[in-house]
């Protein structure tokens, strides 16, 4: 079976890996979302005591804020340096209730369907070949009643000004070359593949941010960064 991945996408985050917890290098966009992706995923399903599964979790930020909101945390990612990473990370912190594995979410969900509570998948689906297989890997990867997130960047023209332009070379927030316009996904087409895995979507919204103060919060507006949440029926 041949592998959902990209190697070029994978060796750009591996080269990064060393930079993932500089909360002021490369991957500052990533810490700056966590607390507010981590509140809306609290929200909606409860981390406390939930079996949950990171997919494409990096160097581990939103996978070891997870596992300290008291979650028994898997993180799988197919880069191994931000495996590593993250695995010395979590163990420098001493945070408990969390594993991390080299794995694409189509083999696990072969190995373990139906497993956990709930499943993250963010910032992830715009660097993969076949971003609908990775839906539906996930959605087999949650339990009946569990919960699936995603997130991810628009494909519109403004899309392209804020996220590529305006984040990569005006802002210098993320490395040039980091996204690739043509990978982005429009909420129609997320929430298509969503129902087509067999899930219902409870929730989409939007991520806004202000260049000037820093801040980033959820709105209504879906027209660049945006989360979605489904259930998976019972
Ligand atoms: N989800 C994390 C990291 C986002 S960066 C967060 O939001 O904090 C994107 C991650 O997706 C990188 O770690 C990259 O290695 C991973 N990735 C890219 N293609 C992948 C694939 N096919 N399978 C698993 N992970 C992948």
């Amino acid at each position: 079976m041949s592998v959902n991945a990209d190697p070029q996408e994978l060796a750009k985050f591996s080269e990064l890996a060393h930079r993932w917890w500089d909360e002021h290098g490369e991957f500052r966009p990533l810490h700056a979302i966590n607390p507010l992706r981590l509140q809306w995923i609290e929200a909606l399903a409860p981390l406390r005591g939930s079996r949950v599964l990171d997919v494409g979790c990096g160097g581990g930020i939103l996978a070891e804020s997870m596992a300290r909101h008291g979650a028994q945390v898997l993180g799988i990612d197919l880069a191994a340096k931000p495996l590593k990473v993250a695995q010395l990370h979590a163990l420098d912190s001493g945070v408990e209730g969390l594993d991390y594995r080299e794995a694409s979410a189509e083999s696990l969900a072969a190995e373990q369907p139906a497993s956990f509570d709930t499943v993250t998948c963010m910032e992830m689906l715009e660097h993969v070949p076949d971003p609908a297989s990775v839906v539906r890997s996930c959605a087999a990867l949650a339990k009946p009643g569990g919960r699936v997130f995603f997130s991810t960047i628009h494909r519109n023209a403004k899309a392209f000004v804020y996220a590529i332009v305006g984040a990569e070379h005006v802002l210098n927030l993320l490395p040039k070359g980091t996204h690739e316009y043509a990978k982005f996904i429009r909420p129609s087409e997320l929430a298509r593949w969503c129902r087509d895995a067999g899930l219902d979507v409870l929730e989409l919204k939007g991520m806004q941010y202000n260049p000037i103060t820093g801040r980033y919060w959820l709105s209504g507006d879906t027209s660049v960064n945006y989360l979605v949440a489904c259930a998976k029926p019972q």
